[in-house]
């Protein structure tokens, strides 16, 4: 247990301290916000012929946020759209309490939010912006409390 929070906080604080793929390049985006904490969000993906060829983040917020945006982006480049739904939709199902897919690699150490219910919210927002952007959620309002 103690070597898996060690691997949380290191993955965690890499990720926040070096953040991939920052800083937008006007592919088609998402900004989410988490009024209770202050996340400040923005998922953007090139889609090349169902392909995500390019992934990219940028904004701030708290280290939850910052870091699961940045593993979102690592994780999810030269996924297919198929492929990138089916991991938002693992990885959101782990932070309510659920198993932690062997495809979701890194992300995988975020099954340890699921025990902060405030935090939930954090860790989640960039994949519902990236699933907003491939137009995998609707209308579904997340910015709300
Ligand atoms: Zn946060």
């Amino acid at each position: 247990m103690a070597d898996l929070k060690n691997l949380f906080r290191t993955v965690i604080m890499d990720h926040y301290r070096h953040p991939a793929n920052q800083g937008l390049a006007g592919y088609p985006s998402c900004r989410l916000k988490n009024p209770s904490c202050g996340d400040d969000i923005t998922i953007e993906a090139d889609v090349v012929d169902g392909v995500l060829k390019h992934v990219r983040e940028d904004g701030h917020g708290c280290s939850i946020s910052v870091a699961s945006a940045s593993v979102l982006t690592t994780l999810m480049e030269g996924k297919t759209v198929a492929e990138a739904e089916a991991l938002i939709k693992s990885f959101l199902g782990m932070l309510s309490g659920g198993e932690a897919p062997e495809e979701l690699e890194d992300a995988a150490v975020f099954q340890g939010v699921s025990q902060f219910p405030a935090r939930i919210k954090c860790a989640a927002l960039p994949w519902h912006a990236l699933a907003r952007v491939l137009g995998a959620e609707g209308a579904e309002d997340g910015n709300d409390e």
